[in-house]
């Protein structure tokens, strides 16, 4: 080993494109997309709302394929798996927020961000263990008997954000986390996925049309009409 091995590449899509079905019409959601990602590095997705920003999350996720072209994640080609071994990869190596938190209303925090490790079979104590220092690392020490109705939007989407974080992916996948909070919470929450991408050294990925927060971030492409805009 040497101090110069590059960061590994944990996200790498080459000539994407997806075309959907409306009806007879053919729609055209990504076009020859080409982008890759390092361990630890920051990519900002923006665009108007259309330009195709949760179809490229969905298909950098494995969560749909792409019509043509070929994703890569931690070094494994999606096209060579089958759709249990790209389930296995997902929960293994991604971590994924979206504008609404998808928290399950019935259980605390600590328990839904405990929940990923918890059907992982993982151990009960090691899993809640776990999941009381991710809610720390988010701010929710206090909050953690709570359950999702009992917390403010903010609240609630860095519970998201522990849950997404505490199998330890190689990369977040985050669809416009900031859309439903007000510009102060939004900003706070934001701020806390970078420092996490940091400190971390998890690859982020965020969607967002908010270009505020856009210019906080190292690296940023523009969708328009499901092509980067150069
Ligand atoms: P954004 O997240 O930037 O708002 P989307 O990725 O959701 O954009 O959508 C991009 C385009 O693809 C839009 O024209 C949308 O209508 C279309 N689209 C997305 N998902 C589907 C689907 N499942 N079926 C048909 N069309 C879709
Ligand atoms: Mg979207």
């Amino acid at each position: 080993m040497n101090n110069h091995t590059p960061a590994a590449e944990v996200l790498r899509c080459e000539s994407v494109g997806k075309t959907f079905m409306q009806g007879e019409m053919r729609v055209a959601a990504l076009r020859d997309i080409n982008l890759n990602l390092a361990a630890g590095e920051q990519l900002c997705v923006i665009g108007a709302s259309g330009s195709g920003k949760s179809t490229l999350l969905h298909i950098l996720g494995g969560l749909d394929a792409p019509s043509t072209g070929q994703i890569w994640l931690d070094g494994q080609n999606l096209a060579e798996l089958n759709a249990r071994a790209v389930g296995r990869l997902r929960n293994r190596a991604l971590g994924f927020v979206y504008q609404f938190h998808h928290l399950l209303m019935e259980f605390t925090a600590l328990e839904n961000v405990a929940m990923p490790l918890l059907i992982a079979r993982r151990p009960r104590a090691e899993s809640y263990a776990r999941a009381a220092e991710m809610l720390t690392r988010v701010g929710l020490t206090r909050r953690a008997s709570h359950k999702p109705g009992e917390l403010s939007g903010g609240e609630r989407q860095r519970a998201a954000l522990a849950r997404a974080l505490v199998g330890a992916p190689k990369c977040l996948l985050a669809d416009e986390p900031t859309g439903n909070l007000d510009t102060k919470t939004a900003r706070a929450m934001h701020d806390l996925m970078l420092e996490l991408n940091q400190e971390l050294r998890i690859g982020l990925v965020v969607a967002t049309h908010d270009t505020e927060l856009a210019r906080t971030m190292s690296r940023t492409i523009e969708l328009q009409d499901g092509a980067i805009k150069n």
